[in-house]
């Protein structure tokens, strides 16, 4: 029944069990203390039993057991580190990301310093040396580093102009540019990068979003880079990445090239970005927690050269397996796979009709009641912090870094709301429509399927072999076919949060907040999630009126417990971005919401979501899947598109070389 005891014990088990090579494990989440954290004394004593260090280790410990339990923890808000010398307490305000005292620290430690420099040079480094160790080993998480790294950043805006006064230069390990590239808005992930590079002694050229690969290339040569590292979420941006590769080679670049998003991958990277660029290395960087430790590999390794050696020797294993499961990729024909469509009871069925025709429109609607169904888990994950919300503020080993940035959150949350900083603001229509094959016809509001098509929106379908009973899914198999004769209607939305978000980020950014800069991005595309969400309800209880009685809570909601989807173009059901041309058409989106689409079909402000609502009470999210020749070239004539335009935005599906 000694807790404490008991807590350290596991703790300090698997501690030493993951140093040793152990890969899982079973344990109590919500029982464990942080390692860091176990008193050392009663640390030493667990560690004397665990690893059989004493004869004695079992009286020992049972002798400390008793008094344990119970103890108070150490007071958080202790200020004791105040009383240290000037080194320790800068160290200690990077380690713990407290900004409040740093700017008198800095100055301080100046007045002592016979050169400014030296104030970076020794303890600022010395401090972001700690972050940077606790964080490669797991013990420090995303959101402190970038808390870590806006102390660092307001110490050396301080030192600056002293710096200049004396013409010296900051030494750097190497420069590296960074890019969202042209036609993609996104670039969470990309500033998390950049300020963990730059706390690493990065020198970071920064590009911004929507890059075009001259600018990348012609900044790349002036700024004489290291490294040119590439990032996007939206899959037509996989393509960009490809053309900006292509020209670095044309270009005769040298320099690695890293690749980095959402829908970037290894074999992606291996199979169709680093066969256009063999001058330099090529690497697909996972996640911001690696970028470090390849920009040192690819720099700082003796040439890099091995390393380099056996990324290429990776991907070229990567390459030809791909190669081979291309071949034994086994498709339907599509007329196969068309007659294996969802077979819906079209008699015996009558899809609801929407309680309101045309367009509805929400200007500056109300953040407060947005703000209650925000789903916090991809919060987290945007910090690359594993793990469901709420459990996760309890989680061992995340908790505490959760918790801190979830208060944060709150917090700015709070001003966000009450200096209404961002404006929502959201457009949805329902309009008669009816399926014709893969397509789906819409019609003017009020009319029905005899009316001529004041739209025609285009789904692909699944050509995958199922089992027997499995259907091949299209979209349009939910919504009734022009020749059954049954009224249908099919819905669009768009909503955004953004609106006002580069105003609030350009603030933090000129104060070096980097953390509040990615928190308000962060928060801005959870309240736009959140918007779609609290949308789709109020479109099922009224607008469109198919469940007037729905009372589901939040978790049910996140868990889509509900009658009806609405898919996202560019998501895996509809995977094509181009369709959000159409649908900003029919909805006037950039008129009546002032949603725009770049030449990639991202959607700005990026803190945006739109889609289709369907009401059939069948309708799921699925995926397409790959899709052959025949397809491509069927849905390149409904649309009117080349084959070979088809091809390029369609290539993540392509189930052959184009
Ligand atoms: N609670 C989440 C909701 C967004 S993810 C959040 O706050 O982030 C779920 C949404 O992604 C769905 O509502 C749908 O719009 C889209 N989606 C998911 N899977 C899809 C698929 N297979 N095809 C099309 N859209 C999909």
């Amino acid at each position: 029944g000694n807790d404490p005891v008991r807590e350290a014990m596991h703790s300090a088990f698997l501690y030493h069990a993951i140093q040793a090579g152990m890969d899982m494990g079973i344990v109590n989440a919500g029982q464990l203390e942080v390692y860091e954290e176990i008193d050392p004394e009663l640390r030493e004593r667990v560690e004397d039993v665990l690893l059989n260090r004493r004869p004695d280790a079992t009286e020992r410990l049972l002798e400390i057991a008793d008094q344990v339990r119970g103890r108070p923890k150490e007071d958080r808000h202790d200020l004791a580190w105040r009383q240290r010398p000037v080194g320790e307490r800068l160290a200690h305000a990077l380690v713990k990301g407290i900004t409040d005292y740093i700017v008198e620290d800095t100055e301080e430690a100046r007045q002592q310093a016979e050169h400014p420099i030296e104030v970076i040079e020794g303890p600022l480094m010395d401090g972001m040396n700690v972050v940077g160790d606790l964080f490669g080993s797991g013990k420090m998480f995303l959101p402190q580093v970038v808390k870590s790294a806006r102390v660092m950043k307001q110490a050396v805006a301080h030192l600056i102009p002293f710096i200049e006064a004396e013409s010296e230069g900051v030494s750097s390990s190497g420069k590296v540019l960074l890019a969202t590239v042209k036609g993609d808005v996104h670039d969470i992930g990309k500033n998390i990068v950049g300020v963990v590079l730059g706390c690493n002694g990065y020198e970071v050229v920064d590009l911004g979003v929507m890059v075009p690969a001259a600018v990348i290339l012609e900044t790349a040569r002036r700024e004489n880079v290291d490294i040119v590292g590439l990032s996007g979420l939206i899959t037509p941006s996989l393509e960009e990445m490809r053309h900006v590769a292509r020209e670095m080679q044309r270009q005769g670049f040298a320099v690695p090239l890293l690749i980095g998003g959402a829908t970037t991958s290894k074999v992606h990277t291996a199979v169709k970005i680093a066969p256009e660029y063999s001058n330099g290395p090529v690497v697909h960087v996972v996640d911001a927690s690696r970028a470090v430790g390849v920009a040192g590999s690819v720099l700082h390794e003796r040439d890099g050269a091995p390393f380099a050696a056996s990324v290429a020797a990776e991907y070229e294993r990567l390459r030809s397996a791909h190669a081979s499961r291309n071949q034994r990729r086994n498709l339907q024909p599509l007329a196969a796979a068309r007659a294996n469509r969802f077979a819906v009871e079209w008699h015996s069925y009558t899809p609801p009709a929407p309680a309101c025709q045309g367009l509805c429109t929400f200007d500056n609607y109300d953040l407060t009641e947005l703000r209650a169904y925000i789903d916090w888990s991809p919060f987290f994950h945007a910090w690359e912090m594993a793990g469901k919300f709420p459990a996760i503020l309890d989680d061992p080993t995340v908790g505490e870094a959760a918790r801190n940035l979830y208060r944060d959150a709150q917090r700015l949350l709070d001003c966000i709301v009450e200096e209404r900083w961002l404006t929502a603001s959201a457009v949805a229509g329902f309009f008669p429509a009816a399926s014709a094959g893969d397509d789906v016809l819409v019609f003017p509001a009020g009319s029905g399927p005899d009316a001529a098509p004041s739209a025609v929106v285009h789904f692909l379908r699944q050509q995958m072999a199922r089992q027997p009973g499995r259907p091949n899914l299209c979209l349009a198999d939910y919504v009734a076919p022009r020749d059954s004769g049954v009224p249908d209607y099919l819905g669009f939305f768009a909503v955004t949060a953004g609106l006002g978000l580069p105003e609030l980020v350009r603030r933090f950014e000129d104060a070096h907040d980097d953390y509040n800069a990615i928190l308000a991005k962060a928060l801005a595309d959870r309240l736009a999630e959140a918007f779609a969400e609290r949308l789709h309800q109020r479109v099922r209880r009224e607008f469109w009126g198919y469940a007037p009685d729905e009372e589901l809570d939040k978790e049910a909601l996140i868990g889509e417990a509900y009658r009806g989807i609405r898919p996202a173009p560019g998501y895996p059901a509809c995977p094509d971005h181009t369709e959000k041309g159409l649908l900003f058409q029919l909805l006037q989106a950039p008129q009546k919401a002032g949603i725009t689409l770049t030449s990639s079909y991202a959607m700005q402000p990026a803190a945006a979501v739109s889609g289709y609502y369907f009401s059939h009470p069948e309708a799921r999210y699925f995926g397409v899947g790959r899709i052959d020749r025949d397809q491509v070239q069927d849905y390149a004539r409904r649309k009117g598109m080349d084959v070979a335009a088809v091809e390029r935005w369609l290539a993540p599906l392509l189930a052959y070389d184009a």
